[in-house]
């Protein structure tokens, strides 16, 4: 597998654990670089054959693409391509790229790209929705086009073959739930942070990721061999054969491992001193729920429900598709509690594509509760197929990106609403179930005390969390060194939640990927969380730190971490209390 090139090591940010050796597939390359070529005139009619050549083989790929997607993924997905083949055909757009050709005596990229890029600038002056969504198969298709015209292949999902890394620039969370499904067995990307939606659904695959690999994508060409080491965010192209025989054994090892935590699913969730934790799973895809079963979950604390939309996108999910899906997961995990969220589309979660929104900064625009309550009569599927779920079931329903009171009161209003008419209807259902919110925005967790009443549950969400109180960008790479878990200012937004929940007999657990991070395990317990809900891999290593700890030493630690100015000082208050511990306890904070 090794090539005449020497090794290259990159370095980037470990996002998804586990090590793969396989061969380089380049999914996107990030600038499609196009010159202006001054042609003779002698070689326009060769360059109106290359356009035209071009054309059709471009169609012919959309063709096969419909083709294959309608029968592997339904016809939701395949009437993009078909939309994207016919623009192909749209005479208005061709017959100006042939005269751009022919009068300004230049190459065929050129042309397309202008003629594209006027077109574009068209649509998205236009008032209608519809028509600026197909200035995005627009896109598309011109990328589609060039990649042609330039000689660069296209490549199909499907058509990947086996032991394939995928190298991009940038991966959403539906392409890596799609590849990951498929026989890729690791992703080498140069954009992304460890707790963006991409980076969760790997660690939930239990496919490795690095993510920050800046420039990779203009170092690889497919078929490279490239090594892929997720825990310690390295990846080496061209790698030697010693590194090679390395990694292989590493992966034995790893298999063997991961065989050896399924044993520890029937063990007690309780710590040294007798105190017994929650220790629930967090799921995004149903296949999961296996996972889940297998490592002991006492129940799901977070069921993210956007990935069905993501799944059928850009259809919507129909009433018995969510109704079957949630009473999947309620009796699988029967009788521990479901906490199943609500849709919580927007930012990078497909907002665009399902919602037809399309907003300049997404992250704080209309996503979580604020798209749901914006669009009733998508949001009320939902609802129906979750009331109707519940009966005798331990549902618990919990709302996204809730930043105001006001929000849930609009939500228990919509929600008596939904019910009415399906009393009208006749139909069983349940209103037995809990209430909860997401503490993920800065302004919910500083009115926990006034949340409190008006809920049955949180769920501490540190990935938003950190994300709008640091304001840090969860997704980038750049500034993924001041995402900082153990900042004072989240620190006391933490506690203050949890002490709100207490003095208020409401229910609390942290969902978010601090929770299933074991450097954090002693000071979120120290801080008195008792509920934890982790990916379902994670779950083995948190019980470890669980029963090795001893929480009534570990509430006299954290209440000293807790007077530290910054996270480099509680990571040192911490790691010094670690140090003096049993071994079995995981050191550095970090
Ligand atoms: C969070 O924000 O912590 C969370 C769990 O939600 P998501 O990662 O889906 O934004
Ligand atoms: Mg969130």
């Amino acid at each position: 597998m090794t090539g005449t090139s020497a090794p290259h090591i990159l370095e980037g940010l470990g996002a998804s654990p586990g090590v793969a050796v396989g061969r380089a597939v380049c999914l996107s390359i990030h600038h499609l670089e196009v010159y202006r070529i001054p042609i003779q005139p002698d070689d326009v009619e060769a360059e109106v054959v290359r356009l035209k050549d071009a054309t059709q083989q471009t169609r012919k790929e959309l063709n096969a693409t419909r083709q294959r997607a309608h029968e592997q993924l339904g016809d939701g997905l395949a009437g993009i391509f078909e939309a994207q083949a016919l623009l192909l055909e749209d005479a208005s757009f061709l017959d100006r790229v042939e005269r751009g050709i022919r009068d300004e005596k230049i190459n065929a990229e050129w042309a397309v790209n202008k003629v594209s890029e006027e077109f574009l600038h068209r649509f998205e002056s236009l008032e209608s929705e519809h028509l600026r969504e197909r200035g995005d198969d627009l896109r598309d298709v011109t990328r589609h086009l060039l990649r042609v015209l330039q000689g660069i292949a296209h490549h199909e999902i499907s058509e990947l073959g086996s032991n394939v890394i995928i190298v991009a620039h940038d991966l959403t969370p539906s392409e890596a739930v799609r590849l990951g499904r498929q026989q890729v067995i690791a992703f080498a990307i140069e954009t992304g942070g460890p707790t963006s939606h991409t980076s969760i659904i790997a660690r939930d695959l239990n496919i490795p990721l690095v993510t920050g690999l800046d420039g990779v994508t203009g170092l690889v060409t497919d078929d490279d061999p490239v090594v892929v080491d997720g825990t310690e965010g390295r990846v080496i192209l061209h790698p030697s054969q010693a590194q090679l025989s390395d990694y292989r054994d590493r992966r034995k090892r790893q298999t063997e491992e991961e065989r050896k935590l399924v044993e520890t699913g029937p063990l007690p969730c309780v710590s040294r001193d007798g105190v017994a934790i929650e220790l629930m799973a967090n799921i995004d895809l149903p296949e999961e729920l296996e996972d889940a079963s297998r490592y002991g979950a006492a129940g799901l604390g977070l069921y993210r429900s956007e990935f069905l939309y993501i799944e059928r996108a850009p259809e919507l999910p129909s009433e018995d598709e969510h109704f079957a899906t949630y009473r999947t997961l309620l009796d699988t995990m029967s009788p521990h509690p479901v906490l199943i969220r609500t849709f919580d589309l927007g930012g990078r979660k497909l907002a665009r594509e399902v919602m037809a929104t399309d907003e300049e900064n997404p992250v704080l625009g209309l996503r979580g509760i604020r798209l749901t309550l914006a669009r009733p009569h998508i949001f009320k599927i939902q609802l129906r197929a979750l009331f109707r779920a519940g009966v005798g079931r331990n549902l618990w329903i919990m709302l996204p990106m809730v930043s105001a009171r006001d929000e849930i009161r609009a939500f228990r209003a919509f929600a008596d609403q939904v019910m009415e008419e399906m009393e009208e209807e006749g139909l069983e259902f349940s209103r037995e179930f809990k209430l909860g919110i997401m503490i993920e925005v800065p302004s919910a967790a500083m009115i926990a005390d006034v949340l409190a009443q008006e809920v049955d549950f949180f769920s501490i969400g540190t990935n938003d969390l950190i994300q709008y109180s640091l304001a840090v960008d969860r997704n980038n790479e750049h500034v993924s060194y001041l995402y900082r878990p153990l900042h004072p200012a989240i620190l006391r937004m933490i506690r203050f939640v949890l002490d709100c929940a207490r003095d208020n007999g409401v229910e609390v657990s942290m969902c978010g990927e601090m929770a299933g991070d074991q450097r954090y395990t002693a000071l979120l317990l120290g801080m008195g969380l008792r509920r934890l809900s982790v990916s379902p891999r994670s779950i083995p290593d948190i019980k470890k730190q669980i029963r090795s700890s001893d929480i009534r030493e570990l509430e006299e630690a954290t209440e000293r971490c807790l007077t530290m100015g910054s996270s480099a000082e509680v990571e040192r208050c911490l790691d010094s209390y670690l140090a003096r511990q049993a071994p079995s306890m995981k050191g550095k904070a970090g």
